[in-house]
């Protein structure tokens, strides 16, 4: 968890709640540990979490709820309930492979925006995803996604990273993707996070204080 982000949320200083795992393996992932070994970072017991937003919930606009893919989290319609009773809104970010599960959140009144990574033209999903998708899946969980965001307008934001892989015409054809009325914005490669947070799990091993 970070307690306080001013660019997770664009607007909205928020607090940022990290949940592993994921369903793709994108080799150009970002955070490496959160999606593939999560049993190496340090747990936030529900109760701390809870008095955490208790504690801070007048400072803050909102939650953003990132992964790993959090769409792959088990309980996470209960987590997100947890989150909510404190009053702040939700923003989920997921890789949209999970149209069934953003679905539920919606009719749940579970988040109030979702970021969707797009991760690059359709032809290039099974390489951009470590072979953990193909093509013809990406085309059919996105565009149930981008019907989504046209019958919930304002509600969705899509991004693309630049990758290496991604040319010039792969970002143009990207652009052209979402619905009327969506714009997608592209961010910088940033590179993994993995010795940040190893070296912060350790760090809280050796001090003693962690509760798994
Ligand atoms: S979808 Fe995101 S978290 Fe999952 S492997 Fe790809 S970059 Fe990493």
């Amino acid at each position: 968890m970070i307690p306080l982000s001013l660019c997770d949320w664009p607007g909205r200083p928020c607090c940022v709640v990290f949940l592993g795992g994921c369903d793709l393996r994108c080799p150009t992932c970002h955070n490496t540990e959160l999606a593939w070994d999560m049993e190496r970072l340090p747990v936030v017991p529900r109760a701390r979490l809870r008095a955490f937003l208790a504690g801070r919930k007048r400072w803050l606009s909102g939650v953003t709820v990132t992964g790993g893919e959090p769409t792959s989290a088990p309980g996470l319609g209960e987590i997100l309930h947890e989150i909510s009773l404190s009053g702040l809104p939700i923003k989920l970010d997921t890789n949209g492979m999970s149209p069934d599960v953003v679905e539920l959140l919606l009719a749940e009144k579970l988040v109030a925006e979702l970021a969707v990574d797009v991760k690059g033209p359709f032809v290039q999903y099974p390489a951009l995803t470590g072979q953990a998708t193909t093509e013809d899946a990406a085309r059919r969980n996105l565009s149930r996604i981008f019907a989504l965001a046209e019958a919930h307008p304002g509600v969705f934001h899509f991004r693309t990273t630049l990758v290496p892989a991604l040319t010039e015409d792969d970002i143009a054809a990207v652009r052209a993707m979402p619905p009327a009325g969506h714009t997608l914005t592209t961010q910088a490669y940033k590179p993994p996070r993995r010795s940040h947070a190893l070296a912060d799990s350790e760090a809280r091993r050796t001090a003693g204080n962690l509760v798994d």
